[in-house]
């Protein structure tokens, strides 16, 4: 059976659901509106968006009620007409959460709707790579997720104080991940494969916890990139994350390509040599086993403490970073390699993909000084027409990219549906 309001008629009979769904329309297209352009006026906002001021009136104070947006100042644009007052993001009342799952590390990330920092926290990965464990992983999942969920609870605490709503959180693993069911389907360099994620961390954090969904770390990286390129009217753009996998987060048009079932941006195991290492996916010669941050770690000394996963990842980089400057000349020398091994990737990616920009993150940010500069001029020099020039440029968000924009894609609950808000007390 059809219904009316799928055939187009009986619009009378169902005019309060059409009217709620177009409601919930126009509050997400006002919000998204404030999110994308900031504050302004009731009537700048009429005119922007084509609603009547009457409707942006009552929309806006539908956002107020739920905390979602505030009063600023009087807003000072135009000559004709009273000067309005600016409604703006409120970033009092409504958060989003992001959590990086890595060989490395666990990282959060806490923001607010007007997108400020609330709470971030990092913890070093405190188990070893054990490549012969009985089942295959490589690293414990059970000790592993109740940290994750200690994370993630640390952030839920945290927000509670700050009397912040928590829209949802965002996970980041290392793999290609099942969206519906919140599965991650194989992690690689962890050794794990189909785990509910989603399932086992909710069980964790018990009832009431917030909605959970995965997101893989580079995609959410490129998400949390894009903005600052697309000020520059850069709409294409590769992200790649240097760890112990080589993952890649790709805009297109400014939209994330996903792949037709997520697969998308697994850069680090394009085979580049037959004869080449065997990588931990079971092929030979991927690109990660050439620019791995396994293979900064071989080039130094067997008793070296960078090499040692129980230190923060930040430490271990600058015990690198000092021994580069100390001239250790196998390190030298590999990062001197290391930007030829990226070329060789990236070369790839470029003629494939065809982006404005290379963004480096992981590891290759934390070094882009020795990186950048390099890369750029060896995909300068493959260029195949001047117009297909590439700019290589580094994260600016550090080790923290994936967990801030799990953060932003949480947030972007709300921003869809402004009605799943709570109405604020008082
Ligand atoms: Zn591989």
């Amino acid at each position: 059976m059809t219904s009316p309001s799928e055939t187009g008629q009986g619009s009378r009979r169902t005019a309060p659901v059409g009217h709620a769904a177009m409601r919930s329309a126009n509050l997400s297209l006002l919000l998204r509106h404030l999110h994308a352009h900031g504050g302004r006026s009731r009537a700048t906002l009429a005119q922007e968006t084509g609603l009547s001021k009457a409707s942006v009136t009552s929309l806006v104070s539908d956002l107020v009620e739920r905390g979602l947006v505030q009063e600023g100042s009087v807003e000072r644009r135009g000559a004709v007409g009273r000067p309005g007052t600016e409604v703006r993001l409120a970033p009092q009342h409504v958060a989003g959460i992001g959590l990086e799952l890595n060989v490395d590390y666990l990282a959060v990330c806490m923001r607010d709707l007007a997108g400020q920092v609330r709470f971030t926290d990092s913890v070093p990965m405190p188990y070893a790579l054990d490549p012969a464990a009985s089942d295959g992983r490589f690293y414990p999942l059970a000790p592993i997720l109740d940290l994750a969920a200690e994370q993630l609870q640390r952030a839920l605490t945290a927000a509670a104080a700050q009397g912040l709503w928590v829209a949802a959180a965002t996970i980041a693993p290392p793999g290609p991940i099942d969206y519906d069911e919140a599965r991650v389907r194989f992690a690689s360099n962890l050794g794990w494969a189909d785990v509910p994620l989603g399932e086992e961390l909710g069980r964790r954090l018990g009832e009431g916890h917030p909605m959970l969904t995965l997101e893989n770390d580079a995609k959410l990286s490129a998400l949390a990139e894009a903005p600052r390129l697309a000020r520059r009217g850069i709409t294409d753009l590769v992200y790649l994350t240097g760890d112990m996998g080589v993952g890649a987060g790709i805009i297109a048009e400014g939209r994330l390509i996903r792949g037709w079932s997520g697969f998308s941006g697994e850069v680090g195991h394009i085979g580049l040599d037959p004869a080449g290492e065997w990588c931990r996916c079971g092929r030979r010669g991927c690109w990660e086993t050439m620019v791995g941050f396994d293979t900064v770690l071989d080039a130094l000394d067997e008793d070296d403490p960078a090499r040692s996963g129980r230190l923060p990842m930040l430490e271990r980089l600058a015990l690198i970073r000092a021994l580069l400057e100390a001239g250790h000349a196998p390190l030298q020398e590999r990062f001197t390699r290391l930007a030829g091994d990226l070329v060789r990737g990236a070369g790839v990616l470029v003629d494939v993909l065809n982006p404005q920009a290379i963004v480096l993150g992981g590891y290759f940010g934390h070094f882009a000084d020795l990186l950048v500069a390099p890369v750029q001029a060896a995909l300068d020099e493959r260029l195949l027409a001047p117009d297909g020039r590439v700019e290589v440029s580094a994260s600016s968000l550090g080790l923290e990219a994936a967990a801030a924009g799990g953060a932003a894609v949480a947030l972007d609950r709300v921003l869809d549906d402004p009605l799943l808000a709570p109405v604020l007390r008082g």
